[in-house]
Order: structure tokens, then sequence, then C-alpha cells
């Protein structure tokens, strides 16, 4: 990575602030029920607390818009990060103001504290130059490891980063080396495999991953639009129809770059969504006129591992059907369980991909699992992402 990180630069004796991503899913009690994004954040924490810093960490949770609201309040992730750290993490009253200035200031080495939901203030997404310099009026260092909001130019991620010495967190560093690697210097075979519900989602990711991998395999919802452009029926599922000449162009395009295109072969097909209706499983021929392709089929789910099974580098993002009803995630799973199998570099891009494979209890089986959903898609892209093109270089 040709950015700054933690171990690049000297912490001892320094107060630094550090933008997490602890924005964590919740139960209506506000009970935390995924806390993974507070666990990803510990290396870099402990190796600050470790090597003589004090840590301030700040973070958003949820949508506030700008004001404050006791249901976005971060104290759930104080008392979790406690237990995890093993040390009582405060959480202040604000992220910043004359409270948190005379708490941060009387801060030792060793010492850390949360600050309060930065979302509660409307100057945060705005990225307003005033608020993030009083940010950074209470470190002499800016860590950013918030991989999950780094394509968001905000006053907590992007506007302190131009305040004060800024550079990568542990988690941003792992982020950028594993999905890095993968799309400038991929082992090969280099197999991607895109699902998820709209075409138009992803893109741009497709476009980006035709110029570097060796195949493509698309399911999901996405699949249907490029069925369609073949001349497939597709009954009444998922269908974006301004864009098949788009589907038919990329089809073409992989053909003439010589990358191997996979879409699906046989489907579940339901008469409804929501898993209440009848299902069976058809032939790619076969989709009848009132039904709805839920999932791919099993031999699709044979083919596709089979194809995951030959790689060096496997990319993942995007469930293969609606995976949030059980009979309908088979082929989701046919997809988490080939990764798993694989010795390849398996990376899982985010989003629905890393809820389902955390949710299968897998996601310590692959090579990693970003936690960032629309940040990893944009990185996926080849954007730039405004909260690390701020970081020092190295
Ligand atoms: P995305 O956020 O684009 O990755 O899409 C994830 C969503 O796509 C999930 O909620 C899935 O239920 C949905 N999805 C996947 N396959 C299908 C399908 N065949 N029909 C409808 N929705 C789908």
């Amino acid at each position: 990575m040709s950015k700054k990180t933690v171990k690049d630069i000297e912490v001892k004796g320094k107060r630094v602030l550090v933008r997490a991503d602890f924005n964590v899913p919740q139960d209506q009690y506000g009970g935390i029920t995924d806390d993974r994004r507070i666990r990803e954040a510990l290396p870099t924490i402990k190796y600050l607390l470790a090597n003589g810093a004090s840590v301030v960490l700040a973070s958003h949770l949820g949508r506030p818009n700008g004001e404050r609201n006791e249901k976005f309040t971060l104290r759930p992730v104080a008392a979790r990060l406690s237990g995890l750290l093993g040390v009582q993490v405060p959480l202040l009253p604000d992220c910043v103001g004359p409270e948190v200035k005379a708490h941060v200031t009387a801060m030792k080495p060793g010492d850390v504290a949360l600050l309060e939901n930065v979302r509660f203030h409307k100057e945060e997404e705005a990225n307003d130059a005033a608020f993030a310099k009083e940010l950074a009026s209470n470190a002499d260092i800016f860590v950013m490891d918030a991989f999950g909001t780094a394509h968001r130019a905000h006053a907590s991620t992007e506007g302190v980063a131009r305040c004060i010495p800024a550079v990568a967190g542990l988690l941003v560093e792992k982020e950028l080396r594993v999905m890095g690697d993968a799309l400038s210097d991929p082992k090969r075979p280099f197999v991607a495999v895109l699902g998820g519900a709209k075409v138009k989602d992803k893109i741009a990711v497709v476009e980006n991953l035709l110029g570097k991998v060796d195949t493509l395999i698309i399911g999901g919802g996405m699949a249907y639009t490029f069925l369609k452009s073949e001349g497939y029926p597709t009954g009444g599922s998922l269908l974006d129809p301004e864009r098949l000449d788009y589907c038919r162009g990329i089809i073409s395009q992989a053909k003439a770059r010589g990358v191997k295109l996979l879409l699906p072969i046989d489907h579940l097909v339901a008469t409804s969504l929501d898993g209440k209706g009848t299902s069976k499983v058809v032939n790619a021929e076969g989709i009848p006129q009132d039904m709805i392709g839920v999932d791919i089929g099993p031999q699709t789910g044979k083919a596709f591992a089979e194809e995951i099974r030959k790689a060096m580098t496997v990319l993942w993002n995007g469930p293969m059907g609606v995976f949030e009803v059980p009979e309908f995630s088979k082929g989701t799973l046919a997809i988490a369980n080939a990764l798993v199998e694989s010795s390849a570099v398996t990376i899982v891009g985010g989003g629905d991909s890393a809820a389902a494979i955390e949710k299968l209890g897998l996601a310590d089986k692959v090579t990693h699992v970003s936690t960032g959903g629309g940040a990893s898609l944009e990185f996926l892209e080849g954007k730039v992402l405004p909260g690390i093109d701020a970081l020092q270089d190295l």
C-alpha cells in the first residue's frame, strides 16, 4: 500500500484520534446483533495502546441526520468494546466541545475513550472544515480505520485528515492490501463471482473486473437481464429492460477479451419471493411465464463451484438468490462452501455476501471478508476512496 500506516509513525506519548466503523447492526432494544465491526477495530486500538499512545475513538452509528438522538447513541458500543478490550471505555457526552476537551486533555498513555456519534452534528456529513478542525484539535495524529466509510468525504474521515498527520489503521491497511493485490496482481486463474439484485449497481464493477479476471460468474437477480439479452425466457424474474444492450455488450466484450463468462444454466423458480408459494427447479430454457427466478439451480451451483475450485484468487460480491429466505439460499450457500473449501485467496467483497457468509458461520474460513459494503464496491470499481486518498503517502 502506498499510504503510511500506524506502524510507519511514532505513536508513543501521542494522543491519537481513531476513526473506526462502529456502525453495528442492532435489535429494537439497542442490543448489538453482530459485533464484527468492533472486533475488526481491535488490532489498531491494541497496537496503539501497547505502543504508548492514548486513543480517542470516533464513529458514526445509523442515520441520526445531524441531530442528537438517543436511538443512535454509541453507548452499547462502549460497553461491548470495554468487554472485548478488557478495559473500561468511557463514552464521552459528545464528539466535540468543552467537556470532551477536558477529558481528552487529561488522558494518559494507555487510556482510551469513545466519542459520541459524530453524526449527531450536521457538520459531519457536510464535511464542514471548522468542525473537522475541532475534531482534530483533540489529537496529535489521526488514524483512519473505518474502511466501511472511506468512500465518504465526511469531516471525521476526510476533513480531519487535512488538519493533522493522518495514516491508515491496520484494518484499512488489510482491506487495501488484500483487495488491492487481488485487483493489481492476482494469482491466476482469477475468478470473480457477482450476484445481487441489480445490474445497475454492479455495472462499474463488471466493467473494471472484465479487464482483470480470467472468469466472470454472474448469478443472482442480475443474471436474468444477461439471460434475457441472450434470448432466454425469464418469466417474472428481476429484469432491467433498459440494460439489455449493455448486458449483450458485456457478453461480447468478454468473448473478445478471452474472459470466460458463466451464467446460470438452471434455476429455482417460485410463485412468490417470500417463500410462501410453490417452487421448482427448471433449466435455462424453462422459466415459466408466471414464475420468478429466486436462486441458481443445483447444476449451476455445481458448475460455479467447479470453476471456483480451479481458481487461485476468488472474489465474491452479491448473493446468488433471495438468500434471506432459507429455501432460496442453497445457491448462495454452495458458493460460500466452494470458497471455504478452496485453497485460493478468497475474498468476500462486503455487503450482503459478507452478511451471508457471516450468518453461515464461515467468515473465518475465507482469506478476507471486507467490512465495507459501498466502500468495497467503489474500490472494486477502481474508484479512489476519499478517506484513503487524504492519508499520508509512504
Ligand atoms: P445487492 O445489494 O445488489 O448485493 O443485492 C442483494 C439482494 O439481492 C438480496 O436482498 C437478495 O435477496 C436479492 N436477490 C438476489 N437474487 C435475487 C433474485 N433472483 N430475485 C430477487 N432478488 C434477488
